[in-house]
């Protein structure tokens, strides 16, 4: 399994998703946004051993 780091491209809210396929050839995907309330465009920022191994904590400031 591979965790995605998605970002809600509505609110900027981020997310990860454990799939066992390669969403990069997605760009984007539709998945819930908990921050949105509803389904939303998400884009694929690549995966979480690619961002340094751990998910920023919500709300944390954005680097
Ligand atoms: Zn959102």
């Amino acid at each position: 399994m591979t965790k995605w780091v998605l970002v809600c491209e509505v609110c900027g809210n981020e997310r990860i998703l454990d799939v066992g396929y390669n969403l990069r050839e997605f760009q984007r995907v539709y998945i819930y946004c908990r921050r949105c309330g509803e389904n939303r465009a998400h884009k694929v920022v690549g995966t979480l051993e690619e961002r340094g191994g751990a998910a920023a904590p919500p709300g944390s400031a954005k680097a």
